[in-house]
């Protein structure tokens, strides 16, 4: 099983923990974290350090991308096409180009947000013709089922991994010579799930309890 390596970014995901844990990490040279709520992070993105990297990785509304555009790294859960317009424009506002993740629904489960492969398609296929130029399609998103059935989660994040294959193998050559992730971005693995989904191809994983403590 691969070990996490230079190939790998790791997102600290710091939903619920207060500004000093993740100014603990910070010190160590931890850049990279990740939150949930749009209300919690416009909390603590002006009190922490300015070149930290923010990640969005909960269920964003449209209605709220106005607040996290000026600052926010990468967006995870894109699930439609209302919403990459909408950053879109509030990137324009804000100058600025902002990345986002297509999330897919790959678990048995109803309740997790996402595309099925069709709307993915749907969604890769028009963004050329839509000249939403402030945004840029990175890579995918997915969450696998909550089981402890390790061959359930590894045909998941596999049936994510061929559709990143699918759209993203090629697409490495539009990155800005700062950017910290020199590939298309394939978000799949938490705290209970990371080694498969390292093992299955992953290459940014979101892991909050692990490193924080159980939330309450
Ligand atoms: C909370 C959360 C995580 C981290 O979960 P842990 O099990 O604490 O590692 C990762 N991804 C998303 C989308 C989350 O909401």
């Amino acid at each position: 099983m691969k070990e996490l390596g230079d190939h790998v970014t790791l997102v600290a995901v710091s939903k619920t923990k207060p500004p000093e844990a993740i100014k603990e990490l910070y010190q160590l040279g931890h850049r990279d974290f990740g939150e949930n709520y749009v209300q919690e992070l416009l909390e603590k993105q002006p009190i922490l350090p300015t070149d930290i990297r923010w990640h969005y990785i909960g269920h964003l509304q449209s209605n709220k991308v106005k607040y996290i555009a000026p600052f926010v790294h990468l967006i995870h859960g894109v699930d439609s096409l209302k919403l990459l317009t909408e950053i879109n424009k509030q990137a324009k506002k804000n100058n600025r180009i902002i990345d986002c993740l297509l999330q897919v629904h790959i678990a048995q489960e109803e309740t997790k947000f996402g595309l099925d492969a069709q709307e993915l398609e749907s969604i890769m296929n028009s963004f050329p013709g839509l000249k939403l130029d402030n945004v840029r399609i990175r890579g995918l998103m997915g969450m696998a089922s909550l089981t402890d059935n390790e061959e359930t989660i590894r045909t998941e994040f596999r049936s994510l991994k061929m559709l990143f294959d699918k759209y993203f193998q090629h697409e490495l050559q539009t990155l800005t010579a700062d950017s910290q992730l020199q590939y298309g971005i394939l978000s799949m693995g938490m705290s209970s799930d990371y080694q498969l989904a390292i093992a299955e191809g992953s290459n940014l994983v979101r892991i909050g309890s692990l490193l924080f403590g159980s939330r309450v």
